[in-house]
């Protein structure tokens, strides 16, 4: 019996989101609507809507020492999830890049000059009234994660059925968690998001790699044009070495391959379309992170890949019928209401 479900290890972002009619050239200022700040950032994120299932879930990541931090703790306390590993402040880490203009090979020492280290990591988020949006990211708090914070994190992992990783924390952080979690028996699920090469290792580690379209693609980015079959992305992905696949497909849901798939035998990679649900879709926001997390938490609680997939794509519908990401995560007794 594992203590957690699910350790997510990754990033916690405020986002400062406006709306606007049009948005700015270069050199150009516009008025926009009132700024709505909300919890985000993927792993923040994945963390909280395992946990409003009823997870036993705890999120590694760091935070600054300030109010977005503060508000990113609650929201996890609020949606259930623990917050030991949510490490909080920089001060006594090497920084990277800690001002405009500014690239310190000291930050750490500069960080404790003045007493208070790195911000919380920020997206600023502006959507335009066609619902395009663009979004800077300032990572803050989420580069100063290391392959150290990993290391003292051991029980974490050694309590964990399953870790939970995604790209917007340090690659080598990423690598580092991989392999803890192999070294203690936990089974690894990634999405390789914003997308990076994985070292090959860590490639082999993913059981499932969770990719949308947009990643597949860039992942198998050969020059050759892809074809329209996600049947054969999957192929192409697993032969990347990862242990098993998943693409999600929006309003189409999610496919999975692997071995045993599709009522295969274990030894034999078969391939399954999981539909989703039929829903009016008025906010995609981190539809894909409630998917993730939703699929690690079943997989942690012993559902095969499949049975957790056709879980995760409920989960992933009912998080698009309503605005923001962390808030429109469903609970358990709404995805059984939308029945199997
Ligand atoms: P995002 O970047 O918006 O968080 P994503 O691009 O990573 O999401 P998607 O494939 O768009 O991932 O969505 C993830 C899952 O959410 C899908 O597999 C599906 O279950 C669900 N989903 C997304 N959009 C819709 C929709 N319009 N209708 C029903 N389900 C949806």
């Amino acid at each position: 019996m594992h203590g957690y479900d699910l350790l997510v290890v990754g990033s916690a972002n405020a986002d400062l989101v406006i709306g606007l009619d049009r948005r700015p050239g270069p050199g150009e200022t516009v008025l926009g609507s009132d700024l709505v700040i909300h919890p985000g950032g993927k792993g923040a994120n994945q963390a909280a809507a395992a946990a409003r299932l009823g997870a036993r879930t705890t999120l590694l990541a760091r935070v600054g020492d300030d109010a977005y931090g503060r508000m990113l703790a609650e929201a996890q306390r609020a949606a259930g999830a623990g917050t030991a590993g949510l490490l909080v402040g920089t001060a006594d880490l090497p920084g990277t890049v800690d001002r405009p203009g500014t690239v310190s090979t000291d930050g750490a020492a500069q960080d404790a000059e003045e007493g208070k280290g790195a911000p919380t990591g920020v997206a600023l988020i502006t959507v335009d009234a066609a619902g395009d949006n663009s979004i800077v990211v300032s990572p803050g708090a989420n580069a100063r994660l290391t392959p150290d914070d990993v290391a003292a994190a051991r029980d974490l992992f050694e309590a964990a059925a399953v870790v939970s990783l995604q790209l917007e924390i340090p690659l080598e952080t990423v690598a580092a968690a991989a392999r803890s979690a192999a070294e203690h028996g936990a089974r690894v699920v990634l999405n390789p998001s914003p997308p990076a090469a994985l070292p090959e290792d860590v490639l082999a580690l993913c059981d499932p790699l969770v990719v949308n379209e947009h990643e597949a693609r860039l992942l198998l980015d050969d020059g050759q044009p892809l074809s329209t079959e996600p049947e054969q992305w999957a192929t192409a992905l697993l032969a990347l070495g990862p242990r098993s696949v998943v693409v999600t497909l929006g309003a189409d849901g999610a496919l999975v391959a692997g071995p045993g798939v599709d009522a295969g035998a274990a030894d034999r990679i078969g391939t399954a379309r999981v539909p989703s649900p039929r829903v009016k879709a008025v906010d995609t926001t981190g539809a894909g992170d409630a998917f993730t997390g939703a699929l690690g938490w079943r997989l942690g609680r012993g559902d095969s890949l499949e049975e957790a997939v056709r879980y995760a794509v409920r989960v992933g519908a009912l998080a698009v019928t309503r605005p923001g990401a962390q808030e429109s995560y469903p609970s358990a007794q709404e995805v059984q209401a939308v029945g199997q």
